[in-house]
């Protein structure tokens, strides 16, 4: 895919969003270009998964507007272009007893509407979503019976066999080893550089969405910073967000 990081594909403007009378985001404005990789880092209830609720259109908003592709999050309808996986893929019981590839294949139920069986084309995008992931082998098992990090590949290769433009995850690595964590990130950054996918990925590893995304945003109910990575790393001796010394959150997460 052509990618030109010029291009706005997701933009935020003014967003403020409560739930009952609990006011979690306030002007929130930030565009998301295409090609990028932006890390979202921010303490507990700051409403990181809230903004990106409302970017799914899973919540509405309070005030403010998204636009997705340059259209209105009102009149957009194209949600095959946007993946999604969520906190530990919690949203999906593991136990309901599906294999590996019918996991894969909801992807393309999702993009075609229920009720068509997946026809040859739909065959060859899910064994290249699993190959990608390196979990192939492994198409016939039962989602169940597979460790905690080979089912997070399973539903990043879900998430990509709907071929989306972005991906959003939302706290990858929370829970999972260091060798899983690992694997995670390279897999990702591959997709970023080599599928040209763009990439927002929340995460409370600081250091390492540094390290890895292009651009941060720190989330703490408003938007604190938006800024490179580069510079965010230069700054960060300096910077003062969320009420802490950068330094100190890295402590705190080591
Ligand atoms: P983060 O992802 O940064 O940890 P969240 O967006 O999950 O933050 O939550 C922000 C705040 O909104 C928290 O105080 C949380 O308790 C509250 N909250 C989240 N989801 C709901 C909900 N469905 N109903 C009411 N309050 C919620």
């Amino acid at each position: 895919m052509q990618v030109d990081h010029s291009k706005n594909i997701i933009e935020i403007k003014d967003v403020c969003f409560s739930y009952r009378n609990e006011e979690v985001l306030k002007n929130i404005t930030l565009d998301i270009h295409q090609g990028d990789y932006l890390g979202v880092v921010g303490p507990n209830g700051a409403g990181k998964t809230t903004l990106i609720k409302l970017m799914l259109g899973l919540l509405p908003l309070n005030c403010g507007s998204i636009k997705l592709f340059g259209q209105d999050i009102k009149d957009f309808r194209d949600w095959s272009k946007i993946g999604y996986v969520p906190q530990k893929a919690t949203n999906f019981d593991v136990n309901f007893p599906v294999t590996v590839r019918q996991v894969v294949a909801m992807a393309r139920y999702a993009k075609k509407g229920l009720f068509h069986f997946t026809n040859k084309d739909d065959e060859i995008i899910i064994e290249k979503s699993l190959k990608q992931v390196e979990m192939w082998e492994y198409k016939d098992r039962l989602i169940g019976d597979l460790s905690g990090g080979q089912q997070q590949r399973v539903f990043i290769a879900r998430a990509i066999a709907g071929e989306p433009e972005i991906v959003f995850f939302d706290e990858p690595t929370s829970g999972v080893d260091k060798k899983t964590q690992d694997e995670f990130y390279t897999l990702v950054k591959e997709l970023n550089e080599k599928s040209g996918l763009t990439i927002v990925l929340v995460s409370h590893d600081i250091e390492r969405i540094t390290a890895e995304a292009m651009h941060i945003a720190c989330v703490d109910h408003t938007l604190v910073c938006h800024t490179s990575s580069q510079e965010f790393l230069e700054e960060s001796e300096s910077l003062n967000i969320f009420g802490h010394k950068i330094k100190n959150i890295y402590h705190h997460h080591n």
